[in-house]
């Protein structure tokens, strides 16, 4: 399979072959009879399997697999592995979409036989067969069989009569010297099948074209197909589909030595042929099979399998089957899939990228369908060969093509490229995962990371160090020893081994079945009369080979390889007119960290590069670090408009020191604005519990208040640092779970307005407070029903209204549950509950500035968490933003008037529904209802009552921007809240606006750990 790039344990950790009885495998010879109903949407089918138990040992039971009842329910392997995906398609697909096979009735030498289902997995049949199978004895399984073809969702179905037919029909497990290897379908996570002869026939209505496994045996359809693909492409592409013709045919497929069999059929297929000459002469057929989309693309179609026929039979061996077929289908698994000499691909964006795709589906002929690893559990040994393979075609035919998405974007500021990238991105985060790791015990990116991206690179590596030659007669020997057979990793660690003459560890143990990482760094220089001496330590866990080159302006004038090494090695290079000395110039290495790579030989800065100037957003260079600017422009109601620079090195991959700044100048306050941040990442590595340790500190500076006293008129502002410690732990793989304890201290100095004495002008103060928290969150962000939680404690000394010192330690929890009803629509609950451990204040008749409120906004953000536009406006429109602090009521409250403010405790809820989609003609409009109770102890003399206490309020809300802006319309609310809203004024006046600016920051994003 393919992944496309834009888009957590059970560790099968040990390589296997040795020390294992003798190999053996066992042959499934098939002969299946099917005819589509293409108005049901079902398949008619019958099963004759003739299996040959080669093992030593006599078996009693047969396991075989029932695929198509993946797509049976919601509780299967594959439902599962999809929702913790968030594919949620299939969790909230109609019942018509789904789909089964049903019908069994298995004979064993025509007995009938006794058979359940797995007691876990309705897709895994086990076969209780009548007599025990003897070494070296064959026997006959017939069973009928009934596909109920789904709607595409994975690999098998149909879109209305455009057919895949994948993973269809009953099938035994492997047998091997393992054992069994049953395994339920799943999207991410591939195959395992044993070898056979395959005679397949199909009855279809006759007007339907058919591309598939195997020889195609009847000659007039043969000519059929020659003769449409000479035809010219139509003018004007037509998806319709045509009526099915009344007659039917039944084509006959004949497949040998092939360890699985797809067919693909569409009565809007057009044809394309050509012939591709092997190493040796043979000839193979090349078809293409296509509907009307990128039709223009697919002309070529046959001629690009063609090229990756004839590329990989003289890089890896010749390829052994009479035909290859590519066929564009709608395919709900990755870019394209691989089946024996037969592959589908799903949609493309060029023509290129249809070439890559199906280079990479007809490579799989060779890594999967010849030499067939086991891919559920080494899914690096097909996908990650072949995507090296995949990348050598790339670099032949299309060396100086320029990549013109996103990705190639951000890119431009590096030499790194898309794969190494990918590769960084993960592992500078430790979240990448070993490559040896079971298909479903992985993160969907870490599949991609260490199934496509890592291999190639370790065998990059490979091919510097041993030579493209060297490397290409090893995969030959490889080839020879294991075509048709089930190799595993151990097998082609030794093949290689042998043909290199060279133990390769690094590799295998380091690269592919550890967590391990490659970071050299030169460490002293000396300069001697015909060479230099170049002291270089491994700071990395893999000893692998390392290049030393002297570069100048970026070519590389000489190289030197060293075999890896732990700790230091000197090594010798002959002096050259070059500029700097660089370790692995060439870029061959996954190296984790590469500014320590290089070394001037001209100039005081011996260690130091120039940074990269570039523009946002860009991704960091990883060889000389980049400097990314950006103007910037802020406004709030004080500092009115605020223009500046935004200049940070803080971008992707991570690095360990990352900054980010931007000053502004406010035109309405004429004085300096803004916004920075600084930290530093630990990750400390073998450590399971925690994943990284962030020590950082942010800071900003905005006017926050016009004060108005004794005529005199001031613009005050505030500055704020808030240093923090954040422990990120280790977020399980395949739960979508993170967790995160951070504790921070936050300082701000708020300048203010004072009398000083007498009928004096008043004159500018500030106070400065200092609190500090301790903050513990834990979020499930899975696609159906996600739910976080937050609790926090929070400590604070500081001097009160009459400068008596005040204390006080405050608890909250929060949580928040959304129940999704639809793939989009969820109902969102939230509890919110906070209670003064202790406080001097309790009881103290006026609300503390640190009160606990239900209704947040610019005014009693004591902590200066959020961004306001006009932070302590008390009219007018910024006097209506809020914020979902505390008790995430939406409405705007005056602080002044004490409601919802508590110095105890408080308790709230909020609750919002999304209405169904459809029925809103998409305007995204939804009802809350905020209920709360807070303590009130301020007044004086007879308590207040419940209902003084008691508040609640309800309307309809706008949301726009994921959340980031949402405008609160109330329309029914507690008396309480009614009297004060009357107070301010007219309808609009009662309207709350929330504007998350924190949330729109794009660095915050940056943090998220899954991204
Ligand atoms: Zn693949």
């Amino acid at each position: 399979m393919r992944l496309n790039f834009l888009i957590p344990i059970l560790l099968v950790g040990t390589f296997s072959s040795f020390a294992q009885s003798p190999y053996f495998q066992q042959q499934a010879d098939y002969r299946i009879d099917v005819r589509l109903d293409d108005q049901a949407h079902v398949l008619h089918g019958h099963l004759n399997l003739i299996y040959h138990n080669n093992a030593p040992e006599a078996l009693d039971t047969l396991y075989f697999h029932l695929w198509p009842n993946a797509y049976r329910n919601q509780q299967t392997a594959y439902a599962k592995q999809a929702r913790r995906m968030g594919e949620t398609d299939f969790h909230f697909a109609a019942k018509e979409q789904l789909g089964g096979i049903d019908s069994l009735s298995f004979t064993a030498d025509g007995e009938a036989v006794t058979w359940s289902y797995h007691p876990e997995h309705i897709d895994i049949a086990i076969i209780i067969l009548p007599q025990s199978l003897p070494p070296d004895a064959q026997v006959e399984i017939n069973t009928p069989f009934r596909v109920d073809l789904p709607y595409i969702f994975s690999r098998l179905g149909h879109v209305n009569q455009s057919y895949s037919i994948t993973q269809w029909y009953p099938k035994p497990a492997v047998y091997d010297n393992e054992g069994w290897h049953p395994m339920p379908y799943l999207d991410m996570g591939e195959f395992y099948s044993e070898f056979g002869n395959y005679e397949v026939s199909i009855t279809l209505p006759e007007n339907y074209q058919v591309g598939a496994t195997g020889t195609l045996q009847n000659e007039t359809e043969r000519q059929r197909l020659l003769a449409l693909s000479r035809q010219p492409l139509p003018e004007e592409a037509n998806g319709a589909f045509p009526p099915s013709a009344k007659a039917f045919k039944t084509l006959m497929y004949s497949a040998k030595n092939v360890h699985d069999f797809a067919w693909f059929a569409d009565k809007r297929f057009q044809v394309r042929h050509d012939t591709a000459t092997l190493p040796s002469g043979k000839t193979v057929e090349a078809w293409a099979f296509f509907a009307a989309e990128d039709q223009d693309y697919w002309d070529k179609g046959a001629f690009y399998v063609k090229r990756a026929l004839e590329f990989y039979s003289e890089k890896v061996g010749e390829y052994p089957y009479p035909q290859a077929t590519a066929v564009q289908t709608t395919l709900g698994a990755g870019g394209g899939m691989e089946y024996p000499m037969v592959t589908n691909i799903g949609g493309v964006s060029s023509a290129e990228s249809l070439d890559i795709v199906i280079t990479h589906e007809v490579g799989h002929n060779w890594f999967y369908g010849i030499l067939a690893s086991n891919e559920r559990d080494h899914a690096w040994m097909d996908e990650g060969l072949n995507s090296y393979y995949e990348a050598r075609y790339a670099q032949t035919y299309y060396a100086d093509s320029e990549g013109d998405g996103a990705i190639d974007y951000l890119l431009r500021s590096t030499p790194m490229n898309e794969r190494e990238f990918g590769y960084l991105f993960q592992a500078r985060r430790n979240l990448h995962q070993a490559p040896e790791t079971n298909s479903n015990a992985f993160k969907p990116i870490n599949y991609l990371v260490s199934a496509y991206i890592l291999p190639p690179l370790a065998l990059d590596l490979l091919e510097g160090y041993v030579g493209t030659q060297a490397l290409d007669s090893a995969m030959h020997a490889y080839y020879q020893k294991w075509q048709f057979r089930h190799p595993q990793p151990g097998d082609l660690q030794q093949s290689l081994e042998e043909a290199l003459e060279q133990e390769l560890d690094w590799l295998f143990e380091g690269l592919i079945e550890s967590k391990g990482h490659i970071d050299y760094a030169i460490t002293k220089v000396e300069n001697q009369s015909q060479s230099y001496r170049v002291e270089v330590a491994n700071r990395g866990t893999i000893e692998s080979p390392v290049a030393l080159s002297i570069v100048k302006s970026d070519s590389v004038l000489a190289t030197v390889w060293s075999k890896g090494f732990s700790g230091k090695r000197t090594l010798r290079i002959e002096k050259a007119a070059g500029d700097l000395l660089v370790l692995d110039a060439e870029r061959h290495a996954p190296e984790l960290y590469r500014r320590n790579n290089s070394y001037r030989l001209e100039g005081p800065l011996k260690w130091i590069r120039r940074p990269d100037f570039t523009f946002l957003p860009a991704a960091t260079n990883d060889t000389r670090g980049n400097l990314l600017w950006s103007p910037v422009l802020g406004w709030n109601n004080y500092d009115k408009l605020m223009a500046g620079m935004f200049l940070g090195n803080h971008t992707l991959p991570e690095q360990r020191l990352e900054w980010r700044a931007a000053p502004m100048y406010g035109f309405g306050s004429g004085k300096l604005a803004g916004l920075g941040a600084l930290h530093y990442n630990i990750y400390p590595g073998k450590n399971d519990v925690l994943h990284r340790i962030r020590l950082g500190i942010t800071g900003q500076r905005f006017d926050a208040q016009v004060a108005n006293l004794l005529n005199r008129e001031e613009q005050l502002g505030y500055e704020r640092l808030q240093p923090y410690l954040r422990f990120d732990f280790m977020p399980n793989p395949t739960d979508n779970t993170y967790a995160r304890l951070q504790l921070r201290g936050i300082w701000v100095r708020s300048e203010f307005l004072e009398l000083h004495g007498g009928l004096e002008p008043p004159i500018q103060n500030y106070q400065t407070q200092w609190l500090q928290e301790a903050r513990f969150t834990y979020e499930q962000r899975r696609k159906i029903n996600p739910y976080q939680w937050t609790a926090a404690l929070e400590h604070q000394a500081f001097d009160g209204v009459f400068g008596d010192p005040e204390r006080y330690v405050k608890a909250s929890f929060e949580i928040d549950w959304n129940f999704n009803y639809s793939k989009r629509e969820a109902v969102h609950l939230r509890l919110f509950g906070g209670y003064f451990l202790y406080s001097t204040f309790r009881d103290a008749q006026v609300v503390s500035p640190v009160a606990f409120n239900l209704s947040s906004n610019g005014g009693n953000d004591y902590r200066f968490d959020d961004l306001y536009l006009g932070r302590n406006e008390t009219e007018g429109i910024w006097s209506q933003q809020i914020s979902r602090r505390d008790g995430g009521f939406k409405v705007p409250l005056l602080n002044t008037f004490g409601l919802g403010r508590s110095n105890s405790f408080m308790l709230a809820v909020n609750f919002k529904a999304d209405l169904p989609s459809q029925a809103m003609l998409g305007i995204p409009l939804k009802p809350y209802l905020d209920i709360g109770y807070f303590d009130d102890n301020t007044t004086i003399g007879d308590g207040p009552t419940f209902s003084d206490q008691f508040m609640w309020n309800g309307g309809l809300m706008l949301e726009l921007f994921d959340e980031r802006l949402a405008v609160y319309f109330p329309l029914i609310s507690s008396k309480n809240i009614a009297d004060q809203l009357e107070i301010r004024g007219n309808y609009f006046t009662r309207i709350g606006f929330q504007l998350d600016l924190q949330r729109m920051n794009p660095w915050k994003l940056l943090d998220r750990q899954e991204l």
